[in-house]
């Protein structure tokens, strides 16, 4: 997998990441999008800076890098450093929001003492926060920690994911040992601070379905990238060749999409696209280090 996987050009491993292969699933269009423009300018709000705190503040204590208040801290100081003043938030609250939603995420992830743990270990393409190990079963867990600023209703929907079916067959291969089970550690902030760990198994029938389906859409994906397939371009990088198809069940799925005017306001007309959005510069991707076996 490693030796297939280091022939393959740098931003088509960013393009087969797990993450990145669930927002192609999500809307082709939009991860054409992405790469092509940056989205429009959105009023900050804090969703990502609090997750990005909580899970520092969990890389520090479940990774044994430091003491509890060496996690509190690292939690405040990513707080401080993604804050955009503003009316609305006020710095200290939400870095007393993020320590609480790091207790919580601690308080309901209940790890066993035997367990050995990896955490956020960068394998083939993608980075899973955190890898155990039940030493009796011998098989591995997978958790993922997801953070929201306000309760969401489909929770069910990571049955489903494409990134942690990726994650399964990655971790899977890079250790040779089964998975057994993904759990998403959910963080919600408001109006209360909570956080729940949902369980999902993998079934070995399970995991053949996935395989089939992944391997469908990383083939699309390199299709797409080999130009054998409908390619979103920029007007002066020759004829308009995006893919013809996006998934309008996607455009209110998140909130708004951010492609939601180029698409259907300017229908990717890339002149009228240049007055709300920037074309993205493009920028070097990072190489992929290769596993320690
Ligand atoms: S607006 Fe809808 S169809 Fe258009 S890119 Fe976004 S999700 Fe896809």
């Amino acid at each position: 997998m490693s030796e297939l996987l280091a022939d393959l050009p740098s931003d088509l491993k960013e393009r087969l990441r797990p993450s990145n292969m669930e927002e192609y699933l999500t809307c082709p269009l939009l991860s054409a999008f992405k790469r092509g423009w940056v989205p429009r300018a959105v009023q900050w709000t804090p969703n990502l800076t609090l997750g990005s705190a909580v899970h520092a503040g969990l890389k520090v204590l479940l990774g044994y890098v430091g003491d509890e208040d060496d996690a509190y801290a690292e939690v405040k100081r990513v707080m401080a450093e993604g804050y955009v003043p503003q009316e609305y938030w006020e710095l200290e609250k939400l870095q007393k929001l993020a320590c609480r939603g790091l207790d919580k995420a601690l308080g309901a992830l209940s790890l066993l003492a035997r367990e050995r743990r990896v955490v956020e270990r960068k394998l083939y393409l993608g980075t899973p926060d955190l890898i155990t190990e039940t030493v009796l079963a011998q098989s591995l867990t997978i958790t993922d920690t997801k953070c929201h600023l306000t309760p969401h209703g489909w929770t069910d929907d990571y049955a489903t994911s494409l990134q942690q079916w990726a994650y399964v067959e990655e971790v899977s291969r890079y250790w040779d040992a089964p998975v057994e089970w993904y759990r998403i550690l959910q963080v919600t902030f408001t109006p209360k601070v909570e956080a729940e760990l949902v369980p999902f198994r993998v079934t070995p029938r399970a995991r053949a379905f996935w395989r089939t389906i992944l391997r469908d859409v990383s083939e699309r994906i390199i299709q797409e990238y080999k130009g054998e397939a409908y390619r979103f371009t920029l007007a002066e990088e020759g004829p308009d060749t995006r893919p013809t198809v996006g998934n309008p069940a996607s455009c209110h799925r998140y909130g708004r999409c951010v492609a939601f005017e180029a698409c259907h306001e300017f229908q990717w007309d890339v002149s009228r696209m240049a007055t709300l959005y920037t074309p993205r510069v493009k920028e070097a991707t990072p190489s992929v280090q290769d596993p320690v076996r």
